[in-house]
């Protein structure tokens, strides 16, 4: 046991010694190609030249087919609403598959990134400070507009103050604010979190519910909100479809959705309902730490042979490494404190990268 878990933490870190030997001995290839790709871009259509992101994904076979349609797919969300507000029932809803692909090959290689995913990040868990659910439904309505480091610096002395809902229902604001104003939107969020407070005080004898239905009742909290607490804090399989999960989808092509809603029925569709919430963990941690908005850092990622949007960032190894986000004093890819259940199952942290 400890072994394996031991051997999957080592593929954790891409940027990391163990990883990125790993990591360079698994998908050296596209690394290598990338600067012909990024400049042979436009030729890939004029079809004289292989390009390199063709070509690292013909090493994986099915996902090659994919490589050539991916940008133009991110820029035109507005064709893609339009069809899909045509598709009336958002449930349920089989996904479309890019061109050429078909509905399987989708589905094999959307599970097949989420379990390269599984190896690279098999501690991935929320990453707000909680130890209840009011906690964490408190937590995520604050993270709303800033980081989670940022609200787990404040939510300590909030939870200190009031530690129930009936508390912090009847604190007074002024306190609360000036409690949250770090977050930012203090205002806001004060009324937010003191109305889903007096709520769960009122109408649920102080206990925060265990069922969608009810929590996107409350004040502030959104499907994407009760999604975090229900597959967090109860256990229940949910899709968290955030700013990142939004992004990374689009870029894999598992859906041209653009609306939220969608785009979790979309992806639901593609997996048991049983790998959602970690799946959500799993793309988040990607999108935070190697596939940002702007800078995708595609030459140090772990997934690069299986993405159609290989070479939308920076494909030199070198210059993607500098690109990685970790936590201040953190490890790659990984808090400063992994979860209790991963090291009870054997689970070391990785070691920190020589030089940071
Ligand atoms: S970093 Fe680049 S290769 Fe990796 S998932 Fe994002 S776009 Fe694809």
């Amino acid at each position: 046991m400890k072994k394996a878990a031991e051997k999957s933490t080592a593929k954790s870190t891409p940027a990391g010694k163990t990883a990125s030997a790993k990591s360079t001995a698994k998908k050296a290839a596209p690394a290598k190609k990338a600067a012909p790709a990024k400049k042979a871009a436009p030729a890939k259509k004029a079809a004289p030249a292989k390009s390199a992101a063709v070509e690292a994904a013909a090493v994986k076979g099915a996902a090659v087919k994919k490589a050539a349609p991916p940008k133009k797919v991110t820029v035109a969300p507005e064709k893609a609403i339009a069809a899909v507000r045509k598709a009336s029932p958002v449930k349920a809803v089989a996904p479309k598959p890019p061109k050429g692909e078909s509905n399987t090959a989708l589905v094999r290689r959307a599970r097949r990134i989420n379990r390269e995913l599984a190896e690279v990040y098999p501690y991935a868990h929320p990453e707000l400070d909680f130890e209840n659910p009011f906690q964490l439904l408190v937590a995520t309505v604050l993270s709303a507009q800033t980081t989670d480091l940022r609200v787990n610096q404040t939510t300590p002395a909030l939870f200190a103050k009031y530690p129930t809902p009936e508390d912090l229902a009847a604190a007074d604001p002024e306190e609360v604010e000036e409690i949250l104003r770090p977050t930012g939107f203090f205002r806001a969020k004060t009324k937010s979190v003191m109305g889903l407070s007096k709520a769960l005080a009122e109408e649920f004898d102080g206990e925060v519910p265990g069922r969608l239905e009810d929590l996107v009742k409350l004040p502030g909290v959104g499907r994407k909100t009760a999604f975090v607490v229900l597959g967090n804090a109860f256990g229940r399989p949910g899709i968290t479809v955030d700013t990142h999960f939004q992004r990374l989808v689009r870029r894999w092509q598992w859906t041209e959705e653009t609306d939220p809603d969608k785009i979790e029925a979309a992806v639901g569709a593609l997996f048991p309902k049983s790998e959602w919430t970690m799946l959500s963990h799993h793309v988040i941690f990607h999108g935070r730490r190697i596939c940002h908005a702007r800078k995708p850092a595609c030459g140090a990622c772990p997934i690069a042979p299986l993405c159609p949007a290989y070479g939308e960032g920076e494909t030199d190894p070198e210059k993607a490494k500098k690109l990685l986000k970790y936590e201040k004093g953190g490890f790659p890819g990984q808090r400063l404190k992994p979860p209790q259940s991963y090291l009870d199952a054997g689970g070391t942290p990785a070691p920190p990268l020589a030089g940071r």
